[in-house]
């Protein structure tokens, strides 16, 4: 593997900055107030983390504010489970959106009159067309669309409709409002879009109390302006939809007119970060559940073990650009590592124990070694780890008949066992089918905290722990749940990785991992990080794998 670079020269400034501070110092704004705008029919995945540092993050820079507003328009697919995903969500980030949490529903009421007014001004009309028939006479890139018959109605039969569609007279589907615009406009956005479509739904929020609901783009904008958002920052498949929100505020005697901002949406290789395909895998069992380790979304990457830190920090590198480009998952691996190697204590555990007894340490004796919790941070202090006769090794840290450049342990070898001693293998003992159950090992009793007093080198260092203290675990790694580096939505079944999740259920960890706090990650030597799940409790503990080490392998396995 090889280290990745920031993309962004210069962390923190970038084209939406730039339009801030010039809007800001021309005075063509004297503050900034800008929004996250999820829509609750999902979790919220690391796509949207990027939305949410840059949305807060600029508020934050500039002394503005940011709301938090839910563009709740669609009831058949939202729920309160994802609104309050949405907000632990948000939270956890490390953001906080004070008292100015909304919901594109509490402005139904503004947004049915402002629909009347279009109407009354004769620029909007019902329509009795089907959805089909709209779509087939929408026109195309090249081609016109085609009027609707129903577009000359009048202001009176137009009011008098859009009423009874309110009133509920009407089934699901059988009028809409669309705005009376330009159909042979060569934005096919402008070409009459629906506002109002009929829906007798329940809704999370207005239960029944309607049965026609605004469309996005009719709610999105006069949102923003009814909220005083001063810069709209949404992703680039929206640039095109710009001159309808503007149409929008210009027709409408809106509070405040907000500009809309641009930029590219984030792709990672590897990851899907699409909510139609993380349900799908939700749904059909692919994966446990929206927090499933695996899952690209904010609860995976923290039920992972993956700081909110690390998040913050990878939005900053990968930077806030224009056009779109996919960047490298090791780039989030990379901002994961870096922030756990400072911050995570390290702990030793074997996830595949394989039994050393050491043959010259007298039965029932033991003793406490210390053990440094950081290498670099002496402020986080120091453990002491219980040694005995009996412990633990990993198995793959012997080899009977070692391989060229094998330096770990083997009949008649000597490595040092981390923060203990050196030991020997003396003996191999097997079962009745051959495989290694036991090594008889020698340890040198002046070699206590891992130095030979008279000077004498071995090539390995590897961790073990006490038989007697140590704690049984399973402990779940996670791989990438694609193994295509570009999976599509269309055939994404096909890419999952059938490898995605291997379970060892007879590891044992040091006693002091029982005390870790979920979620919280911590090193175990020469293995990677990992952290305490949600189902883990006690007597049960259950690790999940955040993510390997890189490329220190090789050199704490020569004795680091
Ligand atoms: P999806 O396509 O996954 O359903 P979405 O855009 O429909 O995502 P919303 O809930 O509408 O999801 O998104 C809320 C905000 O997050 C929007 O402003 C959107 O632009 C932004 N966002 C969504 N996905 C990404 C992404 N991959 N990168 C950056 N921003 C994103
Ligand atoms: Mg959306």
């Amino acid at each position: 593997m090889t280290a990745v670079e920031p993309v962004a020269a210069e962390a923190g400034r970038d084209f939406i900055r730039d339009i801030i501070q010039a809007d800001l110092e021309s005075g063509r704004r004297k503050e900034v107030i800008t929004r996250f705008p999820p829509e609750p029919n999902g979790y919220l995945h690391i796509g949207h983390a990027k939305s949410i540092c840059l949305n807060f993050g600029v508020a934050a820079e500039f002394g503005g504010r940011c709301h938090l507003r839910f563009d709740d328009t669609n009831p058949t697919k939202e729920e309160q489970e994802y609104i309050d995903s949405i907000e632990r969500d948000v939270r956890w980030m490390g953001f906080d959106w004070g008292p100015h949490l909304y919901f594109a529903s509490g402005y139904f009421e503004q947004l049915y009159a402002w629909a009347e007014v279009l109407i009354r001004a004769g620029k909007a009309y019902v329509d009795d067309q089907s959805q089909e028939e709209i779509r087939a006479t929408r026109g195309t890139l090249t081609e016109p669309g085609i009027e609707s018959p129903f577009r000359g109605r009048t202001v009176e039969e137009n009011l008098d409709l859009f009423r009874r569609m309110r009133a509920g007279e009407f089934p699901n589907g059988a009028r809409v409002l669309r705005a009376r615009i330009d159909m042979a406009s060569g934005n096919i956005n402008l070409r009459d879009p629906v506002l109002y479509r009929i829906l007798h739904a329940h809704h999370p929020r207005t239960g029944n109390t309607w049965c026609i609901y605004p469309s996005y783009d009719f709610a999105h904008g006069q949102s923003d302006a009814i909220e005083h958002i001063t810069h709209s920052i949404c992703t680039l498949e929206f640039e095109d939809h710009r001159p309808l929100y503007d149409w929008f505020v210009e027709n409408l005697p809106v509070p405040s007119r907000p500009r809309q901002y641009e930029f590219a949406r984030l792709n990672i290789t590897y990851l899907v970060l699409s909510k139609r395909v993380l349900t799908t895998l939700v749904r059909d069992k692919y994966v446990s559940g929206w927090d499933d380790p695996r899952m690209p979304t904010i609860a995976g990457l923290r039920r992972r073990g993956v700081p909110a830190q690390a998040l913050r920090d990878f939005a900053k590198r990968i930077g806030v650009a224009k056009a779109n480009s996919v960047v490298d998952m090791q780039m989030l691996d990379f901002s994961i590592r870096e922030v756990l190697n400072r911050t995570a204590e390290r702990r030793m555990a074997v996830l595949k124990p394989l039994k050393v007894v050491i043959e010259n340490y007298p039965e029932g004796q033991s003793e406490q070694l210390e053990a440094v919790n950081h290498p670099d941070d002496p402020g986080k202090g120091t453990r002491k780890l219980g040694f005995s006769r009996e412990i633990y090794v990993e198995r793959d840290d012997f080899q009977e008949t070692p391989v060229k450049g094998f330096f770990r342990l083997s009949p008649g070898r000597e490595v040092r066992l981390r923060w203990a001693y050196f030991i020997t293998c003396k003996e191999v003992v097997k079962d009745a089918s051959g495989e290694v159950v036991e090594l008889r090992c020698t340890y040198d009793p002046a070699t206590k905290g891992g130095n030979a007093p008279d000077g004498r080198k071995v090539k390995a260092t590897i961790h073990w722990v006490s038989a007697a203290d140590s704690v049984p675990a399973e402990v779940r790694i996670y791989n990438q749940l694609f193994k295509a580096i570009a999976p599509t939505p269309a055939t994404f079944a096909e890419d999952i990785n059938p490898q995605s999740l291997e379970v060892l259920t007879g590891a044992r960890l040091e006693p002091s991992l029982a005390d870790v706090p979920v979620e919280q990650a911590v090193q175990f030597e020469r293995q990677g990080y990992f952290c305490p799940d949600p189902d883990s409790k006690p007597g049960a503990l259950v690790f999940n794998r955040t993510i390997g080490l890189r490329d220190t392998w090789a050199k704490v396995a020569a004795g680091g």
